[in-house]
């Protein structure tokens, strides 16, 4: 897990910011080489489930002065962190140790926040001493308070926006893809169209059973692995339904995306359940129209107005029809994937949410809650795939339907999410 290791002056609010951030959770002592005293050591959480662990080097200055053997073990103690909060006293003027120990942190070199603590009131921010800070040459201070807990929640925000993905996340780029539908749409034709061999061998035989296969390969530069989950045809128990739930569900969770298989001529409830067991697991859907060779020239127009109202609320989603038999939309199919697969995990920066929110507001006004104004304080990008916001508002009690809707639109159209499921969290603030 990365580290996050506060360092700053005795007495700038290092252990209220500590535990501010850890909350209830109990500090252990880290047993450190080359650190003779205390680190204390204990693991953030936010209600995302992303988590570091902090450190906290205040034992190891406990007197004012900067010496060398504190430098040391400071140094030490940040061997292996990942990103350091360097603290300083927004209320007081900078003192020349306060300089030293930035020309040093630079001499470190860890990425570093500069955090300007004890601002209780915003408008200490406007203070000659605030602005003095941005001489240590670490950027924007971003002002927080412990105490009153102002600015912590945008403080957890840019540490994890600063802090690596982790490795394995990083190592995953291949597209995994779920190929789901009812029994006979034409799942495992269209894998072998894809993959252009017969690795998977569809049988029309009644009572072939045959175990989901995963398949890799390339298209367009890009690693695809095809989750197929045919081979549920036919159970000893006979409950069809049941196991292609059961596998679509399991192929859903190890996929990235997943590719709904419908037959145009066989529409109903088993696609919507299917449709939202995706949606349900945050994956963006490609609905796939296959045996499009079978529908007849004249009828086209009619079956796609069918399809459009039997999975009407799925209409973000995007449609391609295809032939598995003549190999046709297969190109439009994979592009289909990729689209959505790199939107779920476009990442729109902080600001620019901000930006928008008071746009979105000024437009449309938050709603009244019994005379008591809902106000929208502050919003994030906290995740991708699916891609979720969340949103600081001063009681979500006061959030309307209409107006979760009217939000969620806007982050689809104005953000660029148009065509895959996203999720949005409101959060009272404390
Ligand atoms: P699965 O159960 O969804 O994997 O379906 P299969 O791939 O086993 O296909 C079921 C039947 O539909 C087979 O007889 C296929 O040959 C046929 N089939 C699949 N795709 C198409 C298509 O695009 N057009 C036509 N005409 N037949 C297809």
């Amino acid at each position: 897990m990365a580290k996050v290791a506060i360092v700053g002056r005795p007495n700038v609010g290092k252990s209220s910011l500590f535990n501010r951030l850890v909350g209830r959770r109990e500090a252990i002592v880290a047993d450190m080489p080359g650190v003779t005293r205390d680190v204390k050591e204990a693991r953030v959480e936010d209600d995302l489930g992303r988590s570091f662990t902090l450190l906290d080097t205040g034992g190891l200055w406990s007197n004012d002065e900067w010496q060398e053997p504190i430098k040391r073990r400071i140094e030490a103690a940040l061997a292996d962190a990942a990103l350091v909060l360097f603290c300083v006293d927004g209320r007081a003027p900078l003192s020349a140790a306060d300089y030293e120990v930035a020309a040093w942190l630079r001499n470190v070199g860890k990425p570093t926040l500069l955090l300007a603590t004890k601002l209780d009131d915003p408008r200490h921010e406007e203070s000659p001493e605030f602005y003095e800070l941005y001489g240590l040459g670490f950027g924007e201070p971003l002002a927080i308070s412990a105490e009153h807990a102002r600015g912590t929640y945008e403080l957890l925000d840019t540490i994890f926006e600063r802090l690596p993905e982790d490795a394995d996340e990083a190592e995953a780029e291949e597209v995994r893809v779920a190929i789901i539908g009812r029994p006979n749409v034409g799942k495992s034709s269209l894998l072998n169209a894809l993959v252009g061999d017969e690795r998977v061998i569809v049988a029309d035989v009644p009572g072939t059973t045959r175990d989901s296969v995963d398949v890799r390969f390339d298209f367009g530069g890009r690693p695809f692995v095809l989750i197929d989950t045919a081979g549920i045809r036919r159970k000893p128990d006979g409950d069809v339904e049941y196991y292609s739930k059961l596998r679509s569900e399991e192929a859903l969770m190890r996929s990235d995306v997943a590719v709904l298989v419908v037959d145009p001529f066989e529409l109903g409830d088993h696609e919507l359940r299917l449709a939202n067991l995706a949606l349900q697991a945050g994956k963006p859907v490609v609905l796939t129209i296959n045996k499009w060779d079978l529908v007849p020239d004249e009828a086209l127009r009619e079956f796609e107005k069918n399809i459009a109202q039997v999975l009407g609320h799925l209409d973000f989603a995007p449609k391609v029809y295809t032939s598995a038999l003549n190999a046709y939309g297969l190109h439009d199919l994979l592009a289909a994937v990729i689209r959505v697969y790199d939107t779920a995990r476009f990442r729109v920066p902080t600001s620019e949410v901000n930006g928008w929110l008071e746009v979105w507001t000024q437009r449309q006004a938050p709603p009244n809650f019994k005379g008591r104004p809902l106000k929208l304080l502050y919003g994030t990008q906290a995740d991708v795939a699916p891609p979720t916001f969340v949103i600081s508002v001063n009681n979500e009690q006061f959030v309307t339907r209409a107006y979760e809707q009217y939000i969620l639109n806007r982050i689809r159209e104005d953000l660029g999410f148009k065509e895959v499921p996203i999720r949005l969290i409101w959060k009272s603030r404390a």
